[in-house]
């Protein structure tokens, strides 16, 4: 068989292990190596030559990326050119693109709370990459984009395909990871970089000027993390007032829901934890569960179910309905563990929880991987009452690990968990509203199946057994990559 080459440009504003903030850093880290390796099957049609291109942070090491600079170059502005410079490595023999400029080594952090400052960076970012396929032999067929930072990329290819030969024939795509973040406050940087609003009807006039909705207009395909996040866009409830754009662009949007790295997220061979298990030997992930109520203090007793949430702490992620949630449990039986950080309030509330439940809560506040990989072995029930939830990572790692989540039906949970119902174990529980009752009464269905040892190891097991791995997304991305090239 002959394959058809493709060439894509995957560009972000971060990818694992270079610079990782959150789930897109997941995600860009490991999607271009997934559709690598899928497209190097044998039964695959396509040959593809995936390239991944961010900006050259000065945090990121690149000691083992072989950089070579390939490239200057200036970006015209309303005043001064900005001057850039490209450098091509490789990242475990992925073809890398890193992007310099002062824009980028100047801000002090990936993302900043001043929206000004990450709006030069990213129109920056965005106009370098089209200025560096200019003057490259190396053209893509595909510009694949990812959220507001890169938006603009395709934005301003549909401007430049207009008058320029180079661009005519290069298709743009956008992976949507969260649609609330649009590049509000980034008005300036565009009026500087001379970026001009979009003409699209079907946007409302305030959207014209924001680098997201600029992006999503310019798309070819709008593709959301999951299936039903894809679905809810269309809805006021989750359209974040782009829902008639939608709508009225209903054939270029699409979901494929995110994969699991389940290199680093494997019960079976996590050095993190203190006893690895799979399907056939859970009866040992107990020990985790011993070592964690030991180490953090709390009741030993390990016949009571230990809920865990571990997550940044924002109102997306619902962490005020658990502490709702448990509050109206508070008779049961229960321990919880609550790890995240952000905003100081709700960082509050959880640790007041802690006061007035010094036995049975715990409240960490701060960042800890090794922590995180620990809660997952040891726990038995992962709570997860979020507003939102495009994808969603922490459920998958869950469900591989043996903990159950008692989850909100929405987006990326609807998608990845099978409800249970009773006497029929499904992977996990889901429930309706993002409320305290509505989560409270199923964390209590929970609780009482988790007496019933065999119909609880039955939803262990089956989560467990799920295919979470990125080939199967890979796949269906190099389905959308064909189907336009
Ligand atoms: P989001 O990307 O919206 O933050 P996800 O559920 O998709 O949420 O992914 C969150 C990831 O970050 C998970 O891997 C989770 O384990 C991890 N995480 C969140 N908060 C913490 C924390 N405080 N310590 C360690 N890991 C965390």
């Amino acid at each position: 068989m002959t394959k058809r080459l493709i060439r894509v440009l995957f560009i972000a504003s971060e990818a694992e292990p270079l610079v990782k903030v959150g789930g897109l850093g997941d995600v860009a880290g490991a999607l271009p190596k997934a559709l690598q390796e899928a497209s190097r099957g044998p039964s695959c049609s396509v040959d593809l030559d995936v390239r991944l291109c961010i900006p050259f942070y000065s945090c990121i090491n690149s000691e083992k990326l072989s950089l070579q600079r390939i490239d200057k170059f200036s970006i015209p502005t309303k005043k001064n050119p900005v001057p850039g410079e490209i450098y091509q490595g490789s990242l475990d023999g992925l073809p890398l693109y890193l992007i310099k400029g002062k824009p980028i080594s100047e801000s002090p952090t990936i993302y900043n709370l001043d929206t000004e400052k990450d709006g030069e960076k990213f129109a920056f970012f965005s106009l370098a990459v089209l200025e560096f396929i200019r003057n490259s032999d190396w053209k893509p067929d595909i510009i694949h984009a990812n959220d507001w930072h890169t938006a603009l990329t395709l934005h301003c290819l549909r401007i430049a395909q207009e008058t320029e030969i180079v661009f005519k024939k290069i298709h743009g795509i956008i992976t949507l990871h969260n649609l609330p973040f649009m590049g509000a406050g980034t008005e300036k940087a565009l009026a500087k970089y001379q970026i001009t609003p979009s003409k699209d009807p079907a946007l409302p006039e305030w959207a014209k000027t924001l680098p997201l909705p600029m992006g999503l207009s310019a798309a070819q395909k709008i593709i959301a993390v999951s299936p039903n996040y894809a679905h809810e866009l269309f809805s006021a409830e989750f359209g974040n007032s782009l829902q008639s754009f939608f709508k009225a662009n209903s054939e270029k949007v699409m979901g494929i829901i995110n994969g699991l790295d389940c290199q680093a997220w494997n019960p079976q061979s996590d050095s993190k934890i203190r006893q690895t298990f799979d399907v056939s030997s859970l009866d040992k992930r107990i020990e985790n569960k011993e070592s964690l109520l030991h180490d953090l203090h709390l009741d030993p007793d390990n016949k009571i179910p230990l809920l865990v949430s571990i997550s940044r702490m924002d109102q997306q992620k619902g962490v005020d309905i658990i502490l709702a949630g448990l509050q109206k449990i508070a008779n049961l039986k229960w321990r919880a563990v609550i790890l995240g950080s952000g905003n100081p309030r709700l960082e509050k509330a959880v640790k007041e929880m802690e006061k007035k439940h010094p036995d049975r809560v715990k409240a960490i506040n701060r960042y800890d991987p090794t922590l995180s990989h620990r809660l997952y072995a040891a726990a038995d029930i992962y709570m997860m009452p979020s507003r939102y939830e495009p994808c969603g990572l922490s459920q998958l790692i869950a469900m591989h690990y043996g903990c159950v989540p008692v989850a909100r039906n929405t987006g990326g949970l609807h998608d990845t968990i099978q409800q249970t119902n009773p006497g029929r174990p499904g992977t996990g529980y889901l429930f309706q509203k993002a409320d305290a009752i509505s989560f409270s009464t199923k964390l209590s269905t929970a609780i009482k199946d988790y007496k019933n040892k065999s119909f609880w190891q039955k939803i262990q097991v089956k989560g467990m057994k799920q295919d979470f791995s990125w080939q199967k997304s890979a796949r269906a991305y190099l389905d959308v990559y064909s189907e336009l090239s």
